[in-house]
């Protein structure tokens, strides 16, 4: 493999201008427009439902560089483009799609890089249907939106497994100040990676003993293989940022400790590992737990693995998983890949409602899983060595909208009915981790435990900390997540420079 040292610093924005003046001339022509109008959005090669179900190889198996050119010619590089408008952290969404069209890789990259650190992820595991991809100009044309997730996954992965490398835009000089970083997840990790960017030396403190938050211990390997996920923190420390881990901040040390040791200010973000329960007779049998324990002993402990790896995880035949969103369809085809031969979704709402990312839904059902909706489960049931052995379920109608806009469930009486299972996991959200906030004096929090910062700068009611991610938002995306982060490092880069 040969290396592609081909960005010098400065170069791709000359080279961005002159490309998009090309482009726009040749959008005039006519024809071109025609046939990018008339050809079909290319579908991801997948694993065979059959086949997958039983393994934790990804799923999704990515675009060849010919396919991935196709689809990158579908994009009409509109005067006003949606997407970019649609996307959290604003990509240049036009620009890396043309660079992928013309070949040019690794300048995709790049370009994907100067606002997103993590774009093999962002490629794979965010909700681009209602994002970037919902606001193509195709869709106005009764056409399918361009694969914008797939071709960004594909840039990323092609320049790693083609060994080239992006020279990424200069750092900046030099500021000395050292930032601490709590929570390694996608928030603090683009924190980190945008302070490191502008010369501040950064550590990032981890509880875990692996960096990535949910990205490691929550989204499953069928989804978010390990060694992607690596190589994207690699690149975050190839940028200085230093991970300690094993260092729960509020027991290793207090941020007091830190401010002592010569952390000039705080980025938070902590995540919302606090599952939520539905407080219903027998939550306390063997065999229901939370989501977050369940996938954390698959994911984390890689109790898939077992007995090579140390932690075990209930191997059944009937599981049931409580939930509608990312969570629960990972939850339920991870049991499915243990081996349950029946995986059922109960969710209290219709399939209309589902916050889980239509992907996953469709990969679900290819696999076998089976839902089953406007269902909650009212109580479980145990043997008499207090182990799960079924659920009596309530059917549910739906009324008028509640706070979220979602119509609220309302139960239908005389409904209940009795299902077996020996695994119950609980998918119905999660709550930010209370050990350090709760014992920051001063740090104002909200209604659910969550801290409460401005939604500019992300700062909160003390002065040098920020906060961000699902430690702000409570259960949100990971894209939201990064954000956060790098509305917080610009903040902190600006208060750092006036004082
Ligand atoms: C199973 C699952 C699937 C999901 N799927 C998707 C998806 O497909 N698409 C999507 O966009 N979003 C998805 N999400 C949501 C998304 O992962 C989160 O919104 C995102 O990870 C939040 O990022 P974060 O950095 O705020 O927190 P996290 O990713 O939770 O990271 C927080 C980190 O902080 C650490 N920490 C906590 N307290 C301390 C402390 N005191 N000291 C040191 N470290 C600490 C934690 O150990 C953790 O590593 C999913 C979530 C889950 C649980």
């Amino acid at each position: 493999m040969s290396k592609d040292n081909i960005l010098e610093p400065g170069l791709k924005e000359k080279l961005s201008r002159q490309r998009e003046q090309e482009w726009r001339k040749a959008l005039r022509r006519d024809v071109s427009a025609r046939k990018r109008l008339e050809s079909r959005r290319h579908k991801m090669p997948e694993q065979p439902a059959a086949q997958r179900a039983a393994n934790f190889l990804e799923v999704n198996q990515g675009y060849s560089l010919e396919m991935a050119r196709e689809e990158a010619q579908r994009c009409l590089d509109c005067g006003d483009p949606g997407c970019v408008s649609g996307c959290p952290v604003a990509i240049d969404i036009p620009t890396f799609i043309k660079y992928i069209e013309s070949g040019e890789i690794a300048l995709a990259l790049a370009t994907l890089r100067e606002t997103n650190g993590l774009p093999a992820i962002c490629g794979r595991v965010c909700p681009q249907e209602v994002q970037c991809e919902k606001n193509c100009n195709l869709i106005k044309a009764g056409k399918e939106p361009v694969a914008i997730g797939h071709l960004e996954r594909f840039a990323a992965d092609y320049v790693r497994s083609n060994d080239q490398t992006v020279i990424e835009s200069a750092c900046g000089q030099a500021q000395g100040e050292k930032i601490a970083v709590v929570g390694s997840g996608p928030a603090g990790l683009t924190a980190a990676a945008d302070l490191a960017r502008l010369g501040y030396q950064v550590t990032v403190f981890e509880g875990l003993h692996l960096p990535g938050g949910v990205l490691t211990y929550g989204i499953p390997e069928f989804r978010l293989p390990r060694s992607i996920l690596n190589q994207e923190i690699d690149f975050i420390r190839s940028l200085g940022v230093e991970i300690k881990t094993n260092f729960l901040v509020g027991r290793t040390a207090t941020l007091t400790d830190l401010s002592q040791a010569g952390y000039r200010a705080f980025f938070i973000g902590t995540g919302a590992g606090l599952p939520s329960f539905m407080n219903v007779p027998g939550e306390n049998l063997l065999g229901v737990c939370s989501a977050n324990e369940y996938l954390t002993r698959v994911n984390l402990m890689k109790a898939f693995k077992f007995p090579e790896y140390d932690t075990p995880v209930p191997v059944v035949k009937k599981a049931a998983v409580i939930g509608g969103g990312n969570v629960a369809m990972d939850a339920v085809r991870t049991a499915l890949r243990l081996g349950a031969k029946e995986a059922v979704v109960y969710y209290r709402r219709s399939r209309v409602e589902m916050p889980a990312r239509v992907e996953e839904v469709k990969h679900a059902e290819e696999e076998g899983i089976r839902f089953n909706f406007l269902t909650a489960p009212v109580r479980y049931v145990g043997d008499d060595r207090g182990r799960l052995k079924g659920l009596v379920l309530q059917r549910l109608t739906l009324g008028e909208p509640d706070a979220s806009g979602r119509r609220r469930p309302v139960p239908v009486p005389g409904s209940e009915f009795e299902v077996e299972a020996e695994l119950a996991v609980v998918a119905i959200g999660q709550s930010p981790n209370p050990l350090l906030i709760r014992q920051v004096e001063g740090l104002k929090l909200g209604r659910w435990g969550n801290i409460e910062a401005d939604p500019v700068t992300m700062a909160t009611s003390l002065e040098g900390i920020y906060a961000g991610g699902d430690a702000v938002r409570g259960g949100a995306t990971v894209i939201l997540a990064m954000g956060d982060g790098r509305r917080a490092a610009r903040a902190i880069d600006q208060l750092l420079r006036k004082c």
